[in-house]
């Protein structure tokens, strides 16, 4: 097998795949054009063949299936990547900056003596890859240059756009000779987290909220708002620190990463920290009644005024 290639490993979680796949083909493709090579998919565990078909395949050359497993399983993971990177030979591996992608993707490293950069937010190549990540709560940001002929990556969820179009990317069936908890780690089940009724990186539109808010009373505004737009409610993280939401709806660095099609940030100053989170949302409104908000620098639409004024006229307007 030709050694120009990049090999991206897509994720799934209970039946859907995650955001992050559809992005890494957008990445993988970008990579495999600047290296003049093929770019192959792995599709790993659960209902592989729907999986494939779900992506957007336009670029894509080859897809491979993994039978093998339901969920997410560290072992099958770890062997199936391994052993695709060994036929394939290719110049990089590109797999998800997520919980999933963390676990095994240093075991993957490890076994294949490949030099890892995490959590890359850019690649550049030109003879060799240029990876851009943050470091310091995204206060600076680093460039890291590898030598190597063969790296691995993991890319930052939002970063890149969803790949688009259909394509004719054969799928090929791989079995694979490993079971679940054949590397000792096994997945027992999932529990929801407390409050943990939503899934904030799925919503369309957010109504975020942040300490401008004042009481945690106030929130009802923001509900009212989310009901008026049919919208989920996020968060900063003062908001959750104070217990008035829970963790699971906390945007930025320590908590999820977002991508919706509306943001709509109200009394959210924008630090670092929560624009980590949001800043790859489509289009960004925010409302804020300092004009000097960090959160107006990436704003597509603002709004200069006593949130306690704006939000019950937009509630008015919308419904
Ligand atoms: P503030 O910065 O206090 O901003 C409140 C805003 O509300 C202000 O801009 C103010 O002008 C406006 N306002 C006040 N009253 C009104 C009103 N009546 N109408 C309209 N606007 C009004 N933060 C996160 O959000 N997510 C993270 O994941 C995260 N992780 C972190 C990790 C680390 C290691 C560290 C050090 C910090 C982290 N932070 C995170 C915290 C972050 O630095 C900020 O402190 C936080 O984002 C601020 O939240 P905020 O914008 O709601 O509050």
């Amino acid at each position: 097998m030709s050694s120009a290639a990049v090999l991206a490993v897509v994720e799934h979680r209970r039946g859907e795949l995650r955001d992050i796949s559809q992005e890494l083909l957008t990445v993988g493709r970008e990579l495999a054009d600047a290296i003049e090579g093929d770019l192959h998919v792995a599709v790993i565990s659960g209902d592989v063949e729907t999986f494939a078909e779900r992506l957007n395949r336009n670029g894509v050359d080859a897809i491979h299936a993994v039978e093998s497993g339901e969920e997410f399983d560290h072992g099958i993971y770890t062997r199936a990547v391994e052993a695709l990177h060994a036929e394939l030979e290719p110049t990089a591996l590109l797999m998800p900056n997520s919980v999933n992608g963390l676990d095994y993707a240093p075991a993957v490293a490890e076994r294949l003596d490949l030099p890892l950069v995490t959590d890359a937010t850019d690649l550049a190549y030109d003879e060799g890859i240029t990876v851009t990540r943050e470091m310091y709560g995204s206060k600076v940001e680093t460039t890291v240059e590898v030598d190597d002929d063969r790296f691995a990556v993991t890319v930052r969820g939002g970063e890149w756009p969803a790949a688009e179009g259909s394509g004719d990317a054969s799928i090929e069936t791989i079995d694979l000779d490993v079971e679940e908890g054949d590397f000792g780690v096994r997945v027992q089940g999932y529990e929801e987290v407390a409050g943990g009724d939503v899934d904030i990186t799925d919503a369309d539109v957010l109504v975020s909220v942040g300490r401008g808010i004042g009481e945690e009373e106030n929130l009802e505004l923001i509900w009212e708002l989310a009901d008026a737009l049919d919208a989920t409610v996020s968060a900063s993280r003062p908001i959750v620190d104070s217990g008035w939401l829970p963790k699971n709806r906390q945007v930025g660095q320590s908590g999820a990463v977002v991508t919706p099609d509306v943001y709509i940030a109200i009394g959210i100053s924008g630090a670092v920290q929560h624009v980590a989170g949001m800043k790859g949302a489509e289009t960004i409104v925010a409302v804020n009644v300092d004009p000097n908000a960090p959160i107006f620098d990436l704003a597509d639409y603002g709004v200069v005024g006593d949130l306690f004024e704006v939000i019950p006229a937009l509630i008015e307007e919308f419904k």
